[in-house]
C-alpha cells in the first residue's frame, strides 16, 4: 500500500485512519489530514505561502539537520503538486 500524504500540508498520514481529516457526516477524508480538514471544511483558509510558513517549524523538528532555507525550498517544490494548491 502506498504512503498517503496530506494534499494540503504534505504530511505523511501512514496506513491508519487516525490522521485523516473528517467530513461533516463523520466519515474520513483520505486526501487531507485532520489538522487541515475537519468536519467537511478546511481548518484554516490560508494561501499556499501561509501554509508553508506554518509548516516550516514542525518540518525542522522532524528533520534534524535541515535548514529553514532548505525546508522552504523543498516545500516550494512539493506544495504546488498537492491537490489543494492546484488551480
Ligand atoms: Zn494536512
Amino acid at each position: 500500500m502506498e504512503e498517503r500524504y496530506c494534499q494540503s500540508c504534505g504530511m505523511p498520514m501512514g496506513q491508519t485512519d487516525e490522521l485523516y481529516g473528517t467530513e461533516a457526516d463523520g466519515t474520513k477524508n483520505h486526501d487531507y489530514c485532520k489538522y487541515c480538514y475537519e468536519n467537511g471544511t478546511f481548518t484554516a483558509n490560508c494561501t499556499m505561502e501561509e501554509m508553508i510558513d506554518f509548516c516550516v517549524q514542525p518540518l525542522l523538528e522532524n528533520m534534524p539537520g535541515m535548514t529553514e532555507a532548505g525546508a522552504r525550498e523543498m516545500m516550494n517544490e512539493h506544495f504546488p503538486l498537492l491537490k489543494r494548491w492546484q488551480a
